[in-house]
Parts: structure tokens; C-alpha cells; sequence
């Protein structure tokens, strides 16, 4: 439209005006304009018309579009790339996955054990629906450290042979699973082999189950409701009520999202998390970490309702948002101690390598700590305990060091007072504030990264797989 011709001449039409047409749906799509998954529709729209413009010789003389050159046509670098996944939120409660990881047998009672593999594969490897119901017969492998490799293909990318580090649990699933195939299929080849062979029509089992997805629904449908604790306002109070989680937020995509989300808030870095997911963009990964962080900000504010300092009293004796400011000078203001956190300034400003106290933090007016940190209480003293109970057996040291080295009365009767302290409030709350409360520490308890001057190399990956009974 902007030469002289304005397009009307089909044999003027050429690469340049291709390129044009998807600059043109780039831009759109940059600005919001032209949704990715559009803009990829209308290219292979295209693509499909004008090739078809030439195989119906429409080009030739005399026709409608005579003198159209062959290179007026769609390329494949032309087509953008598939849209990623980006869907971060839309995993599923850890509640309503533990109960669902529950109810297992009653889906394989309903449908078939490769049904019910499916799932637990789904839950513990986040990969995508289809990429699990192909998987070959001997899809897991050993990496020369003996650690266990599931080898999948990335049909959406056209990704083949991607390699998934698991657990030895879920090695453990994909083995008996083997051993059932095997068992029922005596004969075949075993590259020729799925590992989800269907049930039915499948004389050599090459032939995966197809889709579990009604199965699935069915099974959902079928339990018992997911009940979860929600805080609402009810006169000018907050009043916590338990509701029924919607089931059709249950998909078998959605463990696709509560795999990535899991490895997020446990800390997991965006890169490795990358790499797991198999995503092509790294802006795609970090949604599920944006959401981590508004989940651990509202974890946040519930534990602060019972935050204590080191004499056992609480710092905020009411449950309330802290302001935006204060979420910040939080996040800059302190660092994480052994069992709770220190605001000294220039431990702070040396990101906690700087401790003039010697990390006595229970006798340290800058410490303060919260229900959340009450496992760690309890690990201190019994480790105090251990540790007093040893020197003063025969333990072989000068006097000078074991009377260094000995935990005083003094340490082990604060820390006892502080997690009394604790444990009551605790008590003090109903079972309706108890719940959010617990939530709130599981996924703290999650995020949580103590360094305390160690620098973390090459950390394995969390075991976050969620448990269950072994079928
Ligand atoms: S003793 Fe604990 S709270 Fe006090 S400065 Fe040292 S690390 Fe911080």
C-alpha cells in the first residue's frame, strides 16, 4: 500500500513486502496489540493462502494473479516460534495435590494402573500431557553418577531426547511400570515398547494410551470436596471459613504448573528452572517466580502475626498486612539467622558474614524470630543438649575449651522459654486460624535459605516430589 501501485500489481509483490507483513505482526504483537498465539494463527493462514495461490495456478498468464513472483510466499523462519506456557498461578494448592496423591488407588480402580502411572508421572515430572503418554518403554535412564534421567520429546518444540533429572522415587514408579509392560508383552522388541501401552487393540503394545483426559475428570469428580481456608471480611473482622477449591481447576496440565511452581518457591534458580521446563524463554520461567513472591509476601504477613524477640515476647501482637515500605526494609533491613532473623546494620551490610556476637542470637537484642523458625528452635536445643551431654562425659579436651564449648544454663533455658512461648500462642489460636497459619510456615519453610557465611555451590535440586503410597 505504500508504493506508487498501491499493491494492486501482483508481479511488483516480493520478499520485501513479506518481510514488511511480519515486522508488521511482531510489532503488533510487542505492543500488545496481537496476541503471540494470533499472530502465529494468521501467519500459517497466510502461509496456507498463498501457496495454495500457487499450486492452483493462479499466478500462471492471464490469470487473476499473473506475474506474482515464487518468492512472495511464507518461509518457515517467517512463522513465529509456538507461544510458551503462560499460565504461572495456576497451580494447584499443595492441600488439594496431597489429597489427589491420596485418592490414587481410586483412580486406578476406575480406569488402569498405566492411568494412574500417567498421573504420578505428570505430578513428579511437569511434563506435558503428551509428552508423557508417548514416553518409550526406555525412556529412563542412568547419568554416569547414578543418578536417574527420564528421556522425553518435546513434541510442542520438536525437542527430541530431552533428558529430566528425577528422583530415585519416581525411577522407582517408571521400573515397576516397566516390569508390568514387559511382563504383558513377552515378545515385542523393547525399543519397540510405550511405556503406557492402551489396553485395548494394542496386540504388541507400541500403541500409548491415548488421552486420560475424561478419565481423569471422572476421578476429580469423584472424590470427596477439596476444602480449603479462606480469609474474608466479615463485619469489619477477618473470619477464616472453609470453601470448596473449584475442581475444574483440576486438568492434567495443571501438575505441569504445580511442577514449576513447587521448584520456584523452593528456591530453585530461574536458569536450572529454565532448563527443567524446557521453556525457550526465560521471561516465561519468571512468572512462576513473581508468583512465588506474592505468595511468600502473604505468607509473610500471617507469620508476622506471631513474631517474638529473644526474651519470648511477641514484636506484633495483631495479624496485618505490613505496608509496602515495610515489606522492602524487611527485605534489605535483615538476614537470616539459624533460627530466626538479625537486624544488627553491620551483620546486615555484610549479609550476615559479620556477627560481632558470634551468632549468639539469644542473647542479642537485634534477633527476633517467628512461629515459622519453631523446627529450628527445636533442632537448637536438642543439638544443645547433645552437645552438653557429650563434654561432660570423657570427652579428651583441656578444660579451657570444653568450658568454652559448653552450652550454658542460661542459653538452654532461653531457648526452652522461647519455644514455650511459641507452642502457646500457637495453641491460643482456633483450628480456622491455626490452618493459614501452617500454610504460611510450609511455604516459608520452603523458600527459606539459611547461608550463614557458607556459600552454596552447585546445590542439588530440592526434593519437592509430593508424597505418596507406592501402588
Ligand atoms: S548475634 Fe545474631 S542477631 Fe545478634 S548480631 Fe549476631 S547474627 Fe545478628
Amino acid at each position: 500500500m505504500q508504493r506508487p501501485d498501491r499493491g494492486m500489481v501482483p508481479a511488483e509483490w516480493g520478499r520485501g513486502d513479506i518481510v514488511a507483513f511480519s515486522n508488521r505482526l511482531g510489532h503488533m504483537t510487542a505492543t500488545g496489540t496481537l496476541s503471540a498465539r494470533r499472530r502465529l494463527a494468521f501467519t500459517r493462514f497466510v502461509r496456507r493462502v498463498l501457496a495454495r495461490f500457487h499450486t492452483l495456478g493462479l499466478t500462471g498468464p492471464g490469470q487473476l494473479l499473473e506475474g506474482m513472483p515464487a518468492d512472495f510466499s511464507i518461509r518457515p523462519e517467517d512463522v513465529p516460534d509456538e507461544p510458551e506456557d503462560t499460565e504461572a498461578g495456576r497451580d494447584l494448592p499443595e492441600e488439594v495435590l496431597r489429597q489427589l496423591c491420596a485418592h490414587l488407588d481410586e483412580l486406578e480402580a476406575m480406569s488402569n494402573i498405566e492411568t494412574r502411572v500417567a498421573v504420578e508421572l505428570l505430578i513428579d515430572t511437569g511434563r506435558r500431557p503428551d509428552e508423557v503418554l508417548t514416553l518409550g518403554y526406555d525412556c529412563l535412564q542412568q547419568d554416569p553418577d547414578g543418578s536417574f534421567v527420564l528421556v522425553y520429546d518435546n513434541h510442542k518444540a520438536y525437542r527430541l531426547g530431552r533428558r529430566l533429572p528425577i528422583g530415585t522415587e519416581t525411577a522407582a514408579t517408571i521400573r515397576r511400570q516397566q516390569r508390568r509392560v514387559r511382563e504383558r508383552f513377552p515378545r515385542t522388541e523393547p525399543r519397540r515398547l510405550t511405556l503406557l501401552p492402551r489396553p485395548r487393540t494394542n496386540p504388541e503394545g507400541t500403541k500409548p494410551v491415548k488421552d486420560i483426559s475424561s478419565t481423569h475428570r471422572a476421578w476429580v469428580n469423584s472424590l470427596p470436596e477439596f476444602l480449603l481456608p479462606v480469609i474474608t471480611l466479615d463485619a469489619g473482622e477477618h473470619v477464616t471459613r472453609p470453601v470448596p477449591f473449584d475442581k475444574a481447576k483440576i486438568f492434567p496440565y495443571a501438575y505441569r504448573h504445580c511442577y514449576a511452581q513447587r521448584h520456584a518457591d523452593a528456591g530453585v534458580a530461574p536458569y536450572v528452572l529454565k532448563e527443567l521446563m524446557d521453556h525457550r524463554l526465560i521471561t516465561t520461567t519468571q512468572g512462576y517466580y513473581r508468583v512465588g513472591a506474592e505468595r511468600r509476601r502473604e505468607a509473610v504477613d500471617r507469620v508476622t502475626a506471631l513474631q517474638f524477640d529473644r526474651h519470648g515476647q511477641r514484636v506484633w501482637r495483631t495479624a496485618k498486612s505490613l505496608l509496602d515500605s515495610e515489606h522492602v526494609r524487611r527485605a534489605i533491613g535483615e538476614v537470616a539467622t539459624a533460627y530466626g532473623v538479625c537486624r544488627e546494620p553491620s551483620n546486615v551490610a555484610a549479609g550476615g558474614h559479620a556477627c560481632p556476637l558470634r551468632f549468639r542470637c539469644l542473647g542479642c537484642e537485634h534477633f527476633s524470630t517467628d512461629v515459622s523458625y519453631l523446627p529450628d528452635l527445636e533442632a537448637h536445643l536438642a543439638d544443645l543438649l547433645r552437645s552438653r551431654e557429650r563434654l561432660m562425659s570423657a570427652f579428651e579436651a583441656d578444660d579451657w575449651a570444653r568450658t568454652q564449648a559448653m552450652p550454658s544454663e542460661e542459653e538452654i533455658r532461653r531457648v526452652r522459654r522461647l519455644i514455650q512461648r511459641v507452642k502457646s500462642d500457637l495453641d491460643d489460636l482456633t483450628p480456622e486460624e491455626r490452618t493459614p497459619i501452617e500454610q504460611a510456615v510450609s511455604l516459608l519453610l520452603r523458600s527459606r535459605t539459611v547461608l550463614l557465611g557458607m556459600p552454596r555451590v552447585g546445590q542439588p535440586l530440592p526434593d519437592v516430589r509430593p508424597p505418596r503410597t507406592a501402588p
